[in-house]
């Protein structure tokens, strides 16, 4: 099962992607935790990657399309995969399609978190002064706005771009976690 997850920063995608990879059992491929990774490293990637991300901009399509291209690769993503933060833009959409068209690949569905845009705030605010764990460069609030507006001009698109899909699914993000996890979970189930 091949699933893309859609929605703006702070809707809840790393969260419920990681129910979505327990509950169906597939690999998580988080872009972003990816490249946090990278830049904890100092690897290659993560030098180059470090400045945009704290900026809330967008690392190259050409760096992002490499990571992904190797990392499905991995043995663990033979029963599928959750994409959680890629594509994020339609050209990064164009060769993901390339890239399943050339390996036989579909994509199941799509899962859309829906969010109003005025919660995000109120989310990222608590999440930035709870400031557990290890904090992320990029959360603050000038960043957080910087990050929707690239989510409104780059990603948002995407919405149409997959609204054809057969299994183009639509989740109410404003309720509870576990709510948003039981609806997936039911239209997961569905899928044709
Ligand atoms: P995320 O954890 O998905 O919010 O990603 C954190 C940051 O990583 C983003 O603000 C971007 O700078 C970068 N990033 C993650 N995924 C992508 C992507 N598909 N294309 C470009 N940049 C990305």
């Amino acid at each position: 099962m091949i699933i893309i997850l859609l929605g703006p920063p702070g809707a809840g995608k790393g969260t419920q992607a990681v129910f979505i990879k327990n509950h169906f059992n597939i690999a998580h491929i988080s872009t972003g935790d990816m490249l946090r990774e990278a830049v904890k490293n100092e690897t290659e990637l993560g030098l180059m990657a470090k400045d945009v991300m704290e900026r809330g901009d967008l690392v190259s399509d050409d760096l992002l399309l490499k990571l992904i291209n190797e990392r499905i690769k991995n043995k663990d993503c033979e029963n599928g995969f959750i994409l959680d933060g890629y594509p994020r833009n339609q050209k990064q959409a164009a060769s993901l399609d390339e890239i399943f068209s050339q390996s036989g690949k579909n994509i199941d569905g799509i899962v859309q978190i829906d969010v109003d845009f005025s919660i995000l705030e109120k989310r990222i605010t608590r999440r930035v002064s709870e400031n557990k764990g290890e904090k992320r460069a990029d959360d603050n609030l000038d960043v957080l706005k910087k990050r929707l507006k690239e989510y409104v001009e780059q990603t948002e698109p995407l919405i149409s771009y997959y609204s054809n899909h057969k299994n183009y699914i639509v989740i109410n993000g404003m309720s509870d976690i576990s709510k948003v996890s039981e609806d997936i979970k039911i239209n997961l189930n569905k899928l044709k």
